[in-house]
């Protein structure tokens, strides 16, 4: 119950912080609705409980509160649960944040990302000096610039690919991204939309895999 408790604290952080990143927004000041501008009290920023005793509404101008950000804060604290490695969790909650922005928006701030990748990659290769681990790094990153440029991915996926290439052995990276490809397939021919926001189900892959990887 604590790290429950802990994870959805910190995914209403995590959503609150890549929103105002995405659009812009100062990083500093109290959090408000977003269509009255009336600022929030501490009890309606309580995560998860204050969408549920509010009805999902705003309580001044009844406007509907989205509801992916219950389900970002529902994720981050089955995550906090279920992930005990702390580098595996501290991806797992960087994955979150940059889900909902390419969710949101279909970009995301991609320097996290990068910082992580610049993160692991001396890790794993002090760890185990395992030069296919780097080679295949370098070999993603041409795969992924081929398919930019011809628009069959976002640059924001290279780096998250990276990420879940340079944590997971050979085996589970590819559980990972045949979770995450799969989804974003089911997702394509459902919605029957070209654009894909490819971020959350590579986020998913990683998830699913992090909690049985665990
Ligand atoms: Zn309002």
């Amino acid at each position: 119950m604590f790290y429950f408790i802990l994870g959805i604290i910190f995914a209403s952080f995590t959503a609150c912080l890549s929103e105002r990143l995405i659009y812009n927004q100062s990083l500093s000041g109290r959090s408000q609705c977003s269509t009255c501008q009336h600022p929030l009290q501490w009890y309606e920023l309580i995560p998860l409980l204050s969408f549920i005793y509010q009805r999902g509404r705003c309580r001044q101008c009844l406007t509907r509160i989205p509801a992916y950000l219950f389900v970002c804060e529902l994720i981050g604290g089955l995550l906090a649960v279920h992930i005990n490695q702390p580098l595996g969790l501290l991806i797992a909650f960087l994955l979150l944040g940059l889900s909902l922005q390419d969710f949101l928006t279909q970009t995301i701030t991609p320097i996290f990302a990068w910082i992580v990748v610049t993160i692991l990659l001396p890790l794993q290769l002090l760890q185990q000096p395992d030069f296919i681990k780097l080679a295949g790094a370098l070999l993603l990153l041409a795969i992924g610039f081929i398919l930019v440029k011809q628009n069959l991915l976002g640059s924001g996926d290279i780096p998250i690919i990276l990420i879940l290439w340079l944590f997971f052995p050979l085996f589970w990276f590819s559980w990972a991204l045949v979770i995450g490809a799969t989804i974003g397939i089911v997702s394509i021919l459902i919605r029957k939309r070209h654009q894909l926001a490819f971020v959350p189900c590579l986020s998913i892959g990683y998830w699913v895999v992090a909690v049985i990887f665990n």
